[in-house]
C-alpha cells in the first residue's frame, strides 16, 4: 500500500509571520488526516519558524530546493542538505519545472541534487513533466522518460524507495488548466512502467507518484481515484490554509 502524500509548494510566497500563521491555521484542520502524509514547503527563510511550530504534529516540512553538493563548502548563495535538516526540513522538492525553465537546471544538475538530498537523508520530491509544445507534438512520454533517465541516473532500487516522484505537466502549473484524471493516470502508469523496466517491479509498485498542476479542492477527489495517482503537489491552492486543508481531506 502506498500512503498518499499531499504536499503544498509555497514557492516564493510568504514572509515568516504569514508562513507561521498559515501553519497555525492548518494544524487543527488536518489533525485527523491519517490517510496521507501532509507536507508544506515554505521558502528557505521560513523553514525553521514553520518547523518549530509543527513539531509533534502530523505535518512535515519540505524545502523547495537544495544545493547539488554533498557537503558544505564555498558555494555562495547555496543551501546544503544538512542546513535544511538543521532548520527542520525532512523533504525537498528537486527539479521543479520553474527551476528547470527559469534557472536552467538540467537533468544532470537535478540528478546531483537528488543524490545530494539522499546523502543527507532528505526525501527528494523529484519533479518531471512536459511542456505544452512537447505534448502537442506527441512527445510527452519521450520527454518524461529522458527526465527520468537523467534525474535518476546512477541510483539504486534502494535509493528509489527513499524518493517521491511528482508528475507536473508544465502546461497545467499555475494555469488553472488541470490534466484530466485520465491524462494524469496515463502518464503515472507510464512512469511506473518505466521504473519497473529500469529498476524492478516491486520498486515501481512502491514508488509514490504525485500529480501536480492546478490541483484544487474541486478536482482532487477525481484525481485521487486513479490507480497510479498517489497524492498531489499543490501550488496556488496550498497558500491558503482552508483550501489546502480541503485538498488534504479529499473525499475518499
Ligand atoms: C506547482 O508549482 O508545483 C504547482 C503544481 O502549482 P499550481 O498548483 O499552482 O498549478
Amino acid at each position: 500500500m502506498r500512503k498518499p502524500v499531499i504536499a503544498g509548494n509555497w514557492k516564493m510566497y510568504k514572509l515568516i509571520g504569514d508562513a507561521v500563521s498559515t501553519v497555525m491555521a492548518l494544524k487543527p484542520l488536518v489533525a485527523n488526516a491519517n490517510h496521507c502524509e501532509v507536507v508544506v514547503a515554505p521558502p528557505f527563510t521560513a523553514i525553521k519558524a514553520v518547523a518549530d511550530r509543527l513539531e509533534g504534529s502530523n505535518i512535515k516540512v519540505s524545502a523547495q530546493d537544495v544545493a547539488p553538493e554533498p557537503k558544505q563548502g564555498p558555494h555562495t548563495g547555496e543551501i546544503s542538505g544538512d542546513m535544511l535538516i538543521d532548520a527542520g526540513a525532512t523533504r525537498v522538492i528537486v527539479g521543479h519545472s520553474e527551476r528547470r525553465a527559469m534557472y536552467f537546471e538540467t537533468d544532470e544538475v537535478v540528478n546531483r541534487k537528488v543524490r545530494a538530498a539522499l546523502s543527507f537523508n532528505l526525501t527528494p520530491i523529484f519533479c518531471i513533466g512536459e511542456t505544452l509544445e512537447e505534448r502537442d507534438a506527441g512527445r510527452e512520454e519521450k520527454v518524461v522518460a529522458a527526465q527520468l533517465a537523467g534525474g535518476l541516473a546512477g541510483l539504486t532500487a534502494n535509493d528509489l524507495t527513499r524518493i517521491i516522484a511528482a508528475y507536473e505537466p508544465v502546461w497545467a502549473i499555475g494555469t488553472g488548466r488541470t490534466a484530466t484524471p485520465e491524462q494524469a493516470q496515463r502518464m503515472h502508469a507510464f512512469v511506473r512502467q518505466w521504473i519497473s523496466q529500469h529498476f524492478d517491479r516491486s520498486t515501481a509498485e512502491g514508488l509514490r507518484i504525485l500529480y501536480g498542476g492546478s490541483v484544487k479542492p474541486e478536482n482532487i477527489s477525481d484525481l485521487m481515484r486513479e490507480a497510479d495517482i498517489d497524492g498531489a503537489l499543490v501550488g496556488g491552492a496550498s497558500l491558503d490554509a482552508e483550501s489546502f486543508a480541503k485538498i488534504v481531506n479529499y473525499d475518499r
